[in-house]
C-alpha cells in the first residue's frame, strides 16, 4: 500500500476556462508547498471540480481506492455547495477542510476585479463549510497559508491520524485465550468494534499456538539468538547455563510470528491465566513484535492492543516509538508527583533511551519458567497516553498529555522495562479526571504522535475523546464528561 491524499478544488464554470486553468496551476502549487512542507504522505492532485456528478465520482472513487487515505477539499473560488451534496454524502474516507489561498500577501497597490474574481476562498470556503456544517460531516477545518509550516504541521498530524484510521478498517486481531477472569474493562463489545472501527477481533485456543511455537526449527533459532546478542546487551547467563531459556525465548518469537502472518493478523493479545503448553509468558516475543508494529494487549485487553496497532500505523518515519503501557505505581513526593508505568514484562524497546538489556527472572504470576524479557527506561520526552472503554453504549477513548523523564534514581532491583512519566497538569487533576472519565489502567504511550493526531483521529472515526491537557481542571472534566453523556446519546441513530 502506498498510502496517499487526494486534493480536491472546487469551483464552477461561471468562470470560463482560462480562469480555471488558472485555479488548476495554483491549486498544484498549493500541492507542491504542502508536500516541501514535509506532509509524511503523498498528496495526489484531482482536475478542477465544477459540477454535482465530477463530485460525486471522485468521492466514489476515494471510497473504493486502498491507497487514498483521505481528502483534502479547497475551495479556491466560489463552488455552489448544492453540488456537494451528493459528494459529500457518500464520501466514506476523512475529510480535511483546507481554507487557504494561493497569495499570502494583500496586493494593495494593484489588485483589480480580476484578483479578485480569481481569489475567492474566503467566502467560497464559508459556502463549503455551511453544507458540511448542514449535513453533518466529520472533518477537519484548518486554516491559514499552506506555506505556513503550522499549517502543515496540523494537516500533517490529520495525514498521520488517517493513516492510522486505514489501518485499523482492515485490522485483523488475534486473541489467545480469553480475557483475565473478572477484570472488567477490558472487556468489549466486539461487534460494535467491527462496525464502528473495521476491526476484527477473534480468539484462538493458546494449544493452536503452541503447536506452531514447537514447530519452530533449530536454524531459525539460531539466527534469532545470533540476532538477540548484536542489537541487545544480553546477561552473561543468558548466553551460559539459562542458554536454554533464551532460546526458548526465540522459539516464541519465531512461533508467534509464524501464526500472526499465517492469519494475516497485525495485532494480538495474550494472558497469562491461559497459557496452556507455553513454558514462559511471552514477553521477549511480545516486545519484538510490538517493535515490527504489531498491536498488543496484556491480560486479553484487544481494545488497548487495537490502539497499539492503530497509533503505531501513524507513527511511521518519525523515529520515536509507541507502547503497551500500564499505569503502575505513583511517587507522592518529595519532589514533583510522577507515575511508573510498566507491565509485567511485555513494553515495546521502540521507546528505550538506550541498548535494551535482555534478562532472565522470575515471575511470580502465571506459573510457568522464568520468563526472558528486555529491560530499559523510556526515552524522556512528550508523549501521549490513551485507552480505550466500553460504556455500554459507545466505546470512549481518554488521553492525556505527559512528559517522560528519566527515573529520579537508578532502579537496579526493578526487572522490567518502565517509563517514568509527569502527567500534564498534575498528577491529581490528571488521576481525578481519568478516574472519573472512567478510563482503562492499560493505555497506548506514544512519543511519536501528538494529542492533536489522537484528536483527528477520535474525530473520523466518530469515537467519543475525553482529552486531559494543561488547561484541564476536573471541575470543567467532570461537566464535560456529564454533557458528552446526553450528546452521544442524543446523537447515536435509533
Ligand atoms: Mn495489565
Amino acid at each position: 500500500m502506498n498510502p496517499q491524499i487526494w486534493f480536491l478544488t472546487g469551483s464552477q464554470h461561471l468562470y470560463g476556462p482560462e480562469t480555471l486553468r488558472q485555479v488548476a496551476d495554483q491549486s498544484a502549487e498549493i500541492q507542491r508547498t504542502l508536500a516541501a512542507g514535509g506532509l509524511p504522505v503523498e498528496v495526489v492532485g484531482k482536475p478542477v471540480l465544477t459540477d454535482s456528478g465530477a463530485i460525486k465520482q471522485v468521492m466514489l472513487d476515494a471510497n473504493a481506492d486502498r491507497n487514498c487515505i483521505g481528502i483534502i477539499a479547497w475551495m479556491h473560488t466560489f463552488s455552489p455547495a448544492k453540488m456537494w451534496i451528493g459528494g459529500l454524502d457518500a464520501l466514506r474516507k476523512p475529510l480535511l477542510h483546507l481554507h487557504t489561498q494561493h497569495n499570502a500577501s494583500l496586493p494593495w497597490s494593484t489588485i483589480d476585479m480580476d484578483f479578485m474574481n480569481l481569489n475567492q476562498a474566503a467566502h467560497g470556503d464559508r459556502e463549503f463549510g455551511y453544507i458540511q456544517a448542514r449535513l453533518g460531516v466529520p472533518r477537519k477545518v484548518v486554516a491559514g497559508h499552506a506555506a505556513d509550516p503550522v499549517v502543515v504541521a496540523r494537516v500533517g498530524a490529520w495525514a498521520r491520524a488517517a493513516t492510522g484510521l486505514q489501518h485499523l478498517r482492515t485490522l485483523r486481531l488475534a486473541r489467545f485465550g480469553d480475557n483475565m477472569r473478572d477484570v472488567a474493562v477490558t472487556e468489549g463489545d466486539k461487534v460494535e468494534a467491527e462496525l464502528r472501527f473495521g476491526v476484527s477481533v477473534n480468539t484462538y485456543g493458546v494449544n493452536d499456538l503452541v503447536a506452531v511455537v514447537d514447530q519452530v526449527p533449530d536454524v531459525e533459532i539460531d539466527k534469532l539468538v545470533a540476532e538477540y546478542r548484536d542489537v541487545f546487551d544480553v546477561d552473561a547467563a543468558l548466553l551460559d547455563e539459562r542458554l536454554d531459556s533464551l532460546r526458548y525465548a526465540a522459539r516464541l518469537e519465531a512461533g508467534m510470528r509464524q501464526f500472526l502472518t499465517d492469519g494475516g493478523f497485525g495485532a494480538f493479545t495474550t494472558n497469562f491465566e491461559d497459557l496452556g503448553g507455553l513454558r514462559q509468558l511471552p514477553g521477549l516475543a511480545v516486545q519484538r513484535l510490538m517493535a515490527d508494529g504489531y498491536g498488543f494487549g496484556g491480560e486479553g485487553d484487544w481494545k488497548t492492543s487495537v490502539l497499539v496497532a492503530t497509533v503505531k500505523a501513524m507513527d511511521s518515519g518519525t523515529g520515536r516509538g509507541t507502547s503497551f503501557m500500564e499505569d503502575y505505581t505513583y511517587h507522592f513526593g518529595p519532589g514533583e508527583p510522577k507515575i511508573l508505568g510498566a507491565h509485567m514484562l511485555e513494553v515495546c524497546p521502540s521507546i528505550a533511551s538506550a541498548k535494551p538489556r535482555a534478562e532472565i527472572h522470575p515471575l511470580g504470576i502465571g506459573g510457568r519458567e522464568d520468563p526472558v524479557r528486555l529491560v530499559f527506561d523510556a526515552a524522556p520526552g512528550p508523549a501521549v497516553v490513551m485507552g480505550m472503554a466500553d460504556m455500554g453504549d459507545r466505546f470512549r477513548l481518554v488521553a492525556n498529555e505527559i512528559e517522560v523523564i528519566p527515573p529520579d534514581e537508578p532502579l537496579p532491583r526493578l526487572p522490567v522495562a518502565r517509563a517514568v512519566w509527569k502527567p500534564a497538569p498534575s498528577l491529581s487533576t490528571s488521576a481525578e479526571c481519568w478516574i472519573m472519565a472512567g478510563g482503562p489502567h492499560h493505555t497506548v504511550l506514544t512519543q511519536a504522535v501528538d494529542a492533536e493526531t489522537l484528536r483527528d483521529f477520535a474525530e473520523m472515526a466518530q469515537t467519543e475523546l475525553l482529552m486531559i491537557d494543561e488547561r484541564t481542571t476536573p471541575a470543567g472534566f467532570s461537566d464535560r464528561v456529564r454533557w458528552n453523556q446526553a450528546y452521544h446519546r442524543l446523537a447515536r441513530p435509533l
